[in-house]
């Protein structure tokens, strides 16, 4: 895992002397090719992923410093959008701006008391009733208004403000259990980051939380995703660990998305696996795509886990889902993600509903 974290982070620089658009991006696709190469180390294969970014002298810049500078801004535009390479385009610069500008307000966010809880109900398939909620974060900014996690999270992800945000999710999460709890919703479940599961403290700092508001960790499920395992997985199984011998639940999101994930998933110590919205969606429009869901739901099933589909719009993909057996559902159909108080209006609703025998 030494080994596997330098890799992670492993970053350098390239002089192409004379070069232009056209050679430049040539030799970019073949530095890229040679670094995705799988390693064997020991007998196992290390998958690697490489990201170039391009700046060039004199267009971009004249000196050596802001040329690295927007080399490294092409860099972080070709890792966002999974691009093997991308040359700098004057306007990562105004966008990085904005995100910074994102982030730094981001850091007072929690002390101005700008995030919010939403609560997402899940639904177990077979026989209708609640399965628990997931807490996804909102954060109402005084002049934007609301902003989905998806502006802001991944940058947050960056940098260590996201460790403040899962403690912050984490909290509201539990301070809420009791009335959750109260209105038939056994167990809510908390995305974790990267950097979080990368954190051997984590379990300690969420001991505190739990003693704090006299709570207990059965009553929680832990969210990761399979690309923040993959990040470093001795030590993400480390912390998985310590945090399944607490009496968590734990859970792999966005399961699918990535490809390395299958060999790895029977060492993971979890209890739930969430399929990727995509194929959910992609199951209406595409018999093909179905097979995938058949198939993850099997090996989620093989290795004992509970299979839970997201992205859940509608009554046929629901019944399709409960068809093949996928223990829960997320979505749309059931709820979308809402305040606590409107949970429990909801909840309400749901279970009248369920025991006059309507279908989910
Ligand atoms: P996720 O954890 O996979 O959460 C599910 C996302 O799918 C949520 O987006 C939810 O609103 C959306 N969703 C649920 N059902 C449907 C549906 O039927 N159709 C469609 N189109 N979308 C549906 P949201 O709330 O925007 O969150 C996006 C992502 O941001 C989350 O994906 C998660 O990765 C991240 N996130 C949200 N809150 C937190 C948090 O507290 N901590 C961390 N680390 N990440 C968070
Ligand atoms: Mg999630
Ligand atoms: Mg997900």
């Amino acid at each position: 895992s030494a080994i596997a974290s330098i890799l992670r982070d492993a970053g350098f620089g390239v002089l192409l002397a004379g070069a232009d658009h056209d050679s430049a991006c040539r030799a970019a696709e073949r530095i890229g090719r040679e670094l995705e190469q799988p390693l064997d180390l020991d007998g196992n294969r290390v998958d690697r992923q490489a990201a170039i970014g391009i700046a060039m002298a004199p267009l971009h810049a004249d000196a050596a410093e802001p040329l690295l500078a927007r080399a490294e801004l092409a860099l972080y535009a070709a890792k966002d959008r999974r691009e093997s390479f991308i040359v700098y385009d004057a306007a990562f610069d105004r966008e990085s701006e904005a995100n910074l500008a994102l982030l730094s307000e981001l850091r007072h966010a929690r002390d101005n008391g700008e995030l919010r809880l939403h609560l997402q109900p899940k639904v177990d398939l077979k026989s209708g009733s609640i399965a628990g909620a997931e807490a996804l974060l909102r954060w109402v900014h005084p002049q934007r208004g609301l902003i989905p996690p998806g502006r802001f999270i991944p940058y947050a992800e960056d940098t260590p403000i996201i460790k403040d945000l899962t403690l912050w999710v984490f909290e509201a999460a539990v301070r809420e259990q009791p009335s959750l709890r109260a209105h038939g919703i056994g167990r809510v479940s908390i995305n974790l980051s990267a950097r979080d599961l990368m954190d051997l403290d984590l379990p300690a700092k969420l001991d505190a939380l739990l003693r704090k508001h006299g709570a207990e960790a059965s009553g929680l499920c832990l969210e990761t995703t399979e690309s923040a395992v993959m990040g470093d997985i001795a030590r993400a199984q480390q912390t998985l660990t310590r945090l399944r011998e607490r009496g968590y639940k734990l859970s792999i999101d966005d399961f699918g998305e990535g490809q390395t994930s299958m060999r790895y998933l029977k060492d993971l110590p979890v209890h739930e696996l969430k399929v990727d919205m995509v194929f959910i969606k992609g199951m209406q429009t595409d018999p093909r795509t179905e097979y995938i869901v058949k198939a993850l739901i099997e090996v989620g099933h093989q290795y004992g886990l509970s299979v839970v589909a997201e992205g859940v719009e509608n009554a046929a993909v629901a019944l399709r889902l409960a068809e093949l057996g996928c223990n829960e559902g997320q979505g749309w159909h059931f709820g979308k993600p809402m305040p606590a108080d409107e949970l429990y209006g909801w909840a309400r609703a749901w279970t009248a509903r369920e025991e006059q025998g309507q279908p989910a």
